[in-house]
């Protein structure tokens, strides 16, 4: 059921903690940590701690949700002294969705080009 943990979800292991992670940031309902495998100086992930696939599928079963996990991708740019950064939901596998728990990457630290690939 929607936002019930999830047995198989790396990211639901995460947030019980029987899985190890570096993290930055954890608020009531997310938690935020480091990218295991780095895209940019600062790559950190913003997870809701409930289980939801996906950014629409967390938009429309839990909207004030999302938005703190939006909020909290600005906390983590803040804390990382990023003036400028991007925050992306792959959304698909066609647009590299691996993991199937919502998450918003936030990248800075370098120089980020646009339209990305
Ligand atoms: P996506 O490809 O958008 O689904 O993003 C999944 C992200 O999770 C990738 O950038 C992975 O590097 C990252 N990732 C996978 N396993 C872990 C882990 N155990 N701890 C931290 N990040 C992870
Ligand atoms: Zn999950």
């Amino acid at each position: 059921m929607a936002g019930e943990p999830q047995d198989d979800c790396l990211f639901c292991k995460i947030v019980a903690g029987s899985i190890p992670a570096t993290i930055v940031r954890e608020t009531e309902t997310t938690v935020a940590f480091r990218d295991i495998n780095p895209q940019a100086p600062t790559h950190v992930l913003v997870i809701p701690k409930a289980h939801h696939t996906d950014a629409a599928a967390l938009a429309a079963a839990a909207p004030e949700l999302a938005a703190d996990v939006l909020r909290e991708t600005q906390a983590v740019a803040d804390e990382e002294k990023l003036d400028s950064y991007r925050v992306v939901f792959n959304t698909g596998s066609g647009a590299g969705q691996t993991v199937w728990h919502a998450h918003a990457h936030v990248l800075g630290g370098r120089g980020l080009n646009w339209p990305p690939g």
